[in-house]
């Protein structure tokens, strides 16, 4: 297995209280692992240390053989690793183009300032591509306000594409989506996955089951499962303590 990123040990508190504790796991280059449990498990906050928004309070995280611990979050975005939120994130007056335009600038800036300035391709073909990868080039004019909720969450995905993550990581991208929408988005991930490793926080099981490669469970800050969809499906404790069985 050529492990993208590996995580040892990795717990985060707030104050007194324990949301993730000592999480071990690695994730493998170009597949989809799924991070799944209760609500208040831990899994944004695993993403959130994941990528950088918050610092682990112990453990290790490397990718691409890289310690990332104490490292900013746009350190992060540059060496590879992007997200979308499970909260909508948008410039609402802004048009689509715009809003990926603002994300594209801000990484630049950033960029300049270390030392890729000669490297770094233009915003607009930038902002164009990463529209294209999720089908919204169609509505590029529009402000993002006005889009519907699916296409609202598939800009989100466009916003962290602008960064051309190896690894990104996707917090319940299908909230508030009916099947339709949901559908559209799973095909969107599909082609994503193609050539990027994927992680994702989802609710609807049918959906994991069909996409991931590998599922990890938590349930209060602690992983419980990490294995095949197969594995996960028919551990005892996974069916206790998440699935109600
Ligand atoms: P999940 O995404 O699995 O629903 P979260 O990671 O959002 O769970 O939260 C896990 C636990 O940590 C919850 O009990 C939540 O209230 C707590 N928590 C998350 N973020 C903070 C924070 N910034 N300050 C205090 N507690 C937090
Ligand atoms: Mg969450």
């Amino acid at each position: 297995m050529t492990a993208i990123m590996s995580v040892t040990d990795v717990g985060r508190s707030f104050g007194g209280f324990v949301a993730l504790a000592g999480i071990t796991a690695e994730f493998e280059r170009n597949k989809v692992t799924a991070v799944i449990g209760p609500n208040g498990a831990g899994k944004s906050t695993f993403f959130n240390v994941l990528s950088g928004v918050l610092a682990p309070s112990t453990g290790s995280i490397r990718f691409k053989g890289q310690e990332l611990k104490g490292l900013k979050q746009h350190r992060f975005a540059h060496l590879g690793i992007a997200r979308s939120y499970q909260i909508t994130n948008l410039f609402p007056h802004l048009s689509v183009e715009e809003n990926v335009r603002v994300a594209a600038q801000a990484l630049r800036t950033r960029y300049d300032i270390l030392r890729h300035r000669e490297s770094y391709p233009e915003l607009p073909q930038k902002a164009e591509a990463a529209l294209a990868q999720v089908g919204l080039l169609h509505r590029r004019g529009r402000r993002a306000r006005d889009l519907a909720h699916g296409e609202q969450r598939a800009l989100e995905i466009a916003i962290a594409l602008v960064a051309d993550p190896e690894l990104l990581l996707l917090d319940e991208p299908t909230a508030g989506m009916g099947p339709e929408e949901t559908k559209d988005m799973v095909a969107l991930i599909e082609r994503l996955a193609a050539d990027r490793t994927i992680l994702l926080v989802e609710h609807k099981m049918k959906m994991i089951l069909g996409l991931s490669d590998r599922i990890l469970v938590l349930h209060h800050g602690r992983l419980i499962a990490d294995g095949t969809p197969a594995a996960v499906q028919s551990d005892p404790e996974v069916r206790r303590v998440y699935l109600g069985q």
